[in-house]
């Protein structure tokens, strides 16, 4: 688990203050790698098991309904959803999986955008794998990870619904996830616990993600 301070930790909450305040729009949907958008900013994706909360946490991020509302709209379920935030970061939603009736078909479609996406993907500096506390790591999630690790795209486990779980259940799974992403070459090694619920760790993962964003424009 992660905790940060002092006046770097304040730095840091501030930019990501500044960068989430910026506008966010919906820039592109995209179903195969023919119709992604143009890599032209530095650029974060959010996955996760199908009511991960995933939505959820991105509304909390941005302060804005409209950007998961985009990603739920029907027929842009299945693909990736691309949104440019302040002009300097690009978030990416990727489609929910493991979802327990989807069919063999579907999860093939999935695997195979997913992978073929983040293979070739020039700018993404991050994925934000999102895990449920009430949960922890299920096979669909390690499935991903292997891609990850294949694909060499740096990931980082965002624990959801934090308010859900008991402190000291909190802490053992946190305990838990962690040492299993040690065991992944491409994965950041502190776990963010988030609640979009209660907001709990929302304004410390902005300040991370600020880190990665592009500089802002002049003028
Ligand atoms: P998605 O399918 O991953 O986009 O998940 P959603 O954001 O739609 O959330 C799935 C369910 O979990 C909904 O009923 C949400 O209200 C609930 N949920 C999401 N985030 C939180 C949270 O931080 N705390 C609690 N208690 N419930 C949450």
């Amino acid at each position: 688990m992660r905790s940060g301070g002092g006046a770097e930790g304040d730095a840091s909450l501030e930019r990501g203050r500044v960068l989430f305040a910026g506008r966010c729009d919906f820039v592109a949907g995209a179903g195969d790698v023919a119709r992604l958008p143009l890599p032209n900013l530095p650029e974060v994706a959010f996955a996760g098991r199908s009511n991960v909360g995933k939505s959820s946490l991105v509304n909390a991020l941005t302060g804005r309904s409209a950007l998961a509302r985009v990603s739920q709209t029907p027929g842009r379920t299945r693909q990736l959803n691309f949104f440019e935030l302040g002009g300097r970061l690009t978030l990416v939603d990727l489609p929910g999986y493991g979802y327990a009736r989807a069919s063999k078909g579907a999860i093939l479609q999935w695997t195979a955008l997913v992978r073929d996406y983040l293979r070739g993907r020039a700018g993404l500096v991050r994925l934000c794998l999102l895990i449920d506390a009430r949960h922890g790591l299920r096979d669909p999630d390690r499935a991903l990870m292997t891609i990850l690790d294949e694909a060499a795209v740096s990931f980082q486990g965002v624990l959801t619904k934090a308010d859900k779980a008991a402190p000291a259940t909190l802490s053992a799974l946190c305990e838990r996830v962690e040492g299993e992403l040690a065991g992944h070459a491409a994965a950041y090694p502190s776990l963010a616990v988030t609640s979009a619920r209660t907001g709990r760790g929302i304004e410390s993962l902005r300040g991370d993600l600020a880190s990665l964003a592009g500089p802002a424009a002049l003028g």
